[in-house]
């Protein structure tokens, strides 16, 4: 639902603006699919708009769900065709996840991901990227699903650094307290790494959750496994990233997927901690080792073993770390296995 626009044809339609108050809390609150719920609106009312502006801006094409139930995963199809996955995450009883995606495809093309195997179609408007929350939301009351749906992250298909505009634009309209009434602290960005827009964020979204997609702390590996450090090499992320700490003081989260003898030597460990070192305070940084998702690539994960040596030499050099519970795996709902054929 684009916001602006609805309030724009509901003043053409010669309606006053308490008809729009009747409409916010039902839609993006309770999660209502259809105007035929909104019981104080006069038919002629309901039958203009859902004419002209149907609430989502995308249709559900195919949805599947993990054994656990813990995880979901719905494709969703745009207007112009083009198709997008979305997923609901539990992670506790007590919390509701979803993780959106900002572009269709995505043209980084980091290797041991599966979304950038497949290259870049377009970017995502700011409606579409809020109209995946309200699709979660309409399915949770659909679905008699109890709790609220509190957390966002930006981390499905796409590099939401790409696509500043329409995501700056997103991230206003899930925090609009009259709107989806999200909070900053509840929702979290993750780029790879394009430089120029990481203090830009800090100055606009102080209060968001950062994470860096870092993966490699040596350029030469770097360059291999995030592409896109060719154009913003190591140095340049340090110097983003200190900048981000001066200007938002929040805690950033360093992402590291392990990959079986490519990253996870002695030596990786090594350049790792070198670069966290450089970065700031230490109590500032925290990394979150991934355990690999298998996607149609020559990497192999870690054994979970192993990630817990490599943990260990982190957390030895004062650096705190997690390793990431993963949810999803058996319907490739996980981190990085959102793929589609256009
Ligand atoms: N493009 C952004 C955000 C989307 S990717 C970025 O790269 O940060 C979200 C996270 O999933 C990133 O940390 C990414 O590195 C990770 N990821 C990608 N492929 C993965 C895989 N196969 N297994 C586990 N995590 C993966
Ligand atoms: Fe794009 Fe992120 Fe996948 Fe890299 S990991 S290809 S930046 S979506």
């Amino acid at each position: 639902m684009n916001w602006q626009q609805i309030q724009t044809q509901l003043k053409e339609l010669g309606e006053r603006a308490y008809r729009a108050d009747q409409l916010r809390k039902p839609v993006f609150e309770e999660g209502i699919a259809s105007y035929e719920e909104i019981s104080t609106w006069p038919e002629s009312l309901k039958k203009a708009l859902s004419n002209q502006s149907p609430i989502l801006s995308l249709t559900l094409r195919e949805m599947t769900a993990s054994q656990d139930q813990r995880c979901r995963k719905a494709v969703l199809e745009c207007k112009d065709g083009k198709k997008i996955e979305t997923v609901l995450l539990r992670p506790s009883d007590a919390r509701w996840t979803t993780c959106i995606s900002s572009q269709v495809g995505c043209a980084v093309g980091c290797p041991f991901c599966a979304t950038g195997l497949m290259g870049i179609k377009r970017n995502l408007v700011a409606e579409e990227i809020t109209d995946q929350v309200l699709f979660w939301r309409q399915f949770m009351k659909k679905e008699k699903i109890a709790g609220r749906l509190s957390h966002v992250v930006y981390m499905g298909m796409g590099e939401p650094f790409s696509n500043y505009a329409e995501v700056s634009q997103s991230l206003k309209i899930l925090m609009d307290q009259s709107l989806f009434n999200l909070a900053a602290r509840h929702i979290s960005v993750s780029t790879s790494g394009i430089a120029p827009k990481i203090a830009l964020f800090a100055e606009d979204f102080p209060q968001v959750n950062f994470a860096l997609s870092l993966h490699a702390a040596s350029d030469e590996l770097r360059n291999r496994l995030v592409p896109v450090n060719k154009a913003y090499p190591l140095s340049k992320i340090r110097e983003a990233l200190k900048a981000y700490l001066q200007k938002s003081s929040r805690k950033i989260f360093l992402e590291y997927i392990l990959l079986k003898g490519t990253n996870d030597r002695p030596k990786d460990a090594k350049d790792l901690i070198g670069f966290v070192r450089s970065v700031g305070p230490l109590e500032l940084l925290h990394i979150n080792l991934i355990i690999f998702n298998q996607t149609d690539s020559p990497f192999e994960a870690t054994a979970e073993k192993d990630a817990r040596i490599f943990q260990k030499k982190i957390m030895d050099a004062k650096i705190h770390s997690t390793i990431r519970q993963n949810l999803g795996r058996d319907i490739e709902g996980a981190c990085g296995q959102l793929i589609l054929k256009q």
